[in-house]
């Protein structure tokens, strides 16, 4: 087994992290930035370094610093957690070629999977099928006229080196490819140093479903069951839950068994997940896969009661998994919001600040994933996700109480966040009812908002009475 993990993030996962390598008795190495001395990672771990200024491209995404810090503390392996290097080929070589094992898969795979337009023929040539588009990467403009006449509008022209919804634009018609074309490339060119394009039709109304993958180093690979990440601004998801309304039992073995043989045909190892999006007709169709732990992979160990992170590190340590297939079975229901420093009332501008009072929701079923404490400043320079709720129960609507329920107890003074926002959804209709696609955000968000400005109105009125 690894006996010391030197953790390349921050925040909530870093702690996650902590916590399930005390649990194994192996000790951890937190590194941070000038920005996160007085960071809860920082104090919780057998020992911690400063890496560098504040700016990310100065700290955890300076692999030079963290490199040393691992050799200088003599850490055996690297966990790159989610963001900043955990999708960087050439980091994790550079961890093997310095005799650290790097807490995912190799750089090949990262790099076979980490252009989406490679990822693309992959899966298809694996027998999955693929939202109908270009083949490989985009020439010119030209080609990709060409091919959203073949296609048909609407399309999506989206960067191969994309995330976190960056680098994409929607084409509904001829008239509107050259502006989009010439937008995607030059914010995947901003966002990603790359400005490689390839072109996808656009599935209209889908619902985002994703499927947890967990492979060893002896050949297994298994999934446990899907993720519903509908409900999303900008692209970027808000609230996850598991199981998804939208699958029958047979769909989900057919849609289980695509992700299992796209992780097979990259030769994946560890903790992944395999993106599609689902039709309205029940057609889906593979998107991307994310060769990391996800930011939402607690939905999947409430339903499973599988530690993905402990799996994590035992597949790196040599050890296969310690679950098979049919052994994993799915339970009740769960569902996650994220907390994010952010004002849903200005277009989700990020609103970081010092946190003047937190009071965090527990009981049966609820599970908050924080790095968060009265008196936390919420530095402006990584990204705006504070914390996890969870709800887990026994069914849909026990899970969905549940959440209402914590939200309620949640408080965090101080800034901004999207809790009120989640507990809007929470009492939706559509909702409630499990009827929602990845546009339910953007249709319904102003009515929404309005809703709980005309509640905040008629309370203050009778506060004055
Ligand atoms: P995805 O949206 O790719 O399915 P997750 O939502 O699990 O995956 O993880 C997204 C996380 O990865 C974000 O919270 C952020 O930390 C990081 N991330 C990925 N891409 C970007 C990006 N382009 N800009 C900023 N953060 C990013
Ligand atoms: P990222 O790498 O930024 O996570 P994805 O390719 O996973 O990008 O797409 C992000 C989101 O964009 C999806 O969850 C979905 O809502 C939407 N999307 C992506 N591709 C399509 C498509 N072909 N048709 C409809 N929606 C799509
Ligand atoms: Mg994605």
């Amino acid at each position: 087994m690894v006996k010391r993990v030197l953790i390349a993030n921050r925040g909530e996962i870093a702690l996650r992290i902590i916590r399930a390598c005390r649990e194994l008795d192996i000790e951890t190495v937190a590194v941070w930035s000038q920005a996160d001395e007085s960071a809860l990672h920082a104090q919780l771990a057998t020992r911690s370094l400063c890496i560098g200024p504040a700016r990310a491209a100065d700290s955890y995404l300076n692999q030079e610093a963290i490199l040393s810090a691992a050799l200088a503390t003599r850490c055996d392996a690297i966990h790159p957690g989610y963001g900043f290097l955990s999708e960087n080929p050439d980091f994790a070589d550079r961890c093997v070629r310095e005799g650290l094992k790097y807490i995912g898969p190799s750089g090949d795979v990262i790099r076979k999977l980490g252009s989406k337009s490679a990822a693309r023929s992959l899966a298809r040539e694996a027998g999955v099928p693929v939202v109908p588009g270009s083949d490989g990467a985009l020439k010119n403009l030209r080609q990709a006229r060409s091919l959203a006449e073949a296609v048909g509008y609407p399309v999506l022209l989206k960067a191969s080196a994309g995330g976190g919804g960056r680098g994409m634009r929607q084409a509904d018609g001829p008239d509107g490819l050259e502006q989009a074309f010439q937008e995607a490339r030059a914010e995947a060119a901003a966002c990603f140093g790359d400005g490689e394009l390839y072109l996808e039709k656009l599935v209209v109304d889908p619902r985002h479903i994703e499927f947890q993958i967990m492979a060893d180093t002896q050949g297994h690979v298994v999934h446990l069951g899907e993720r519903d990440c509908s409900i999303q601004r900008r692209r970027q998801k808000l609230v996850e839950e598991s199981p998804s309304k939208a699958l029958t039992p047979a769909l989900r073995e057919e849609m289980g068994r695509a992700a299992v043989a796209a992780a097979k045909a990259a030769g994946y190892v560890g903790a992944g997940t395999v993106e599609f999006v689902l039709s309205p007709e029940g057609q889906f169709y593979f998107i991307e896969m994310n060769t990391r732990i996800q930011v939402e992979y607690p939905v999947t160990e409430l339903v499973t009661g599988i530690d993905l992170v402990k799996e994590q590190l035992r597949v790196a340590s040599g050890l296969p998994l310690s679950f098979a297939q049919e052994e994993i079975k799915v339970s009740g229901h769960a569902i996650e919001c994220r907390i994010n420093a952010e004002d849903p009332e200005r277009e989700f501008v990020p609103c970081p600040g010092t946190t003047t009072f937190l009071h965090l929701p527990g009981g049966p079923g609820v599970r908050v994933d924080t790095a968060l404490y009265t008196g936390y400043e919420v530095p402006p320079y990584y990204d705006s996700l504070v914390a996890k709720v969870l709800a887990h129960g026994s069914t849909r609507l026990e899970a969905v109480r549940r959440m209402r329920r914590a939200l309620e107890e949640l408080i965090i003074e101080g800034y901004p966040t999207s809790a009120p926002l989640a507990h809007l959804i929470m009492h939706d209709p559509d909702f409630v009812r499990g009827r929602y696609d990845t546009g339910y955000l953007d249709r319904n968000l102003d009515r929404l908002l309005e809703l709980a400005r005309t509640c905040d109105q008629l309370m203050e009125g009778d506060d004055k009475q």
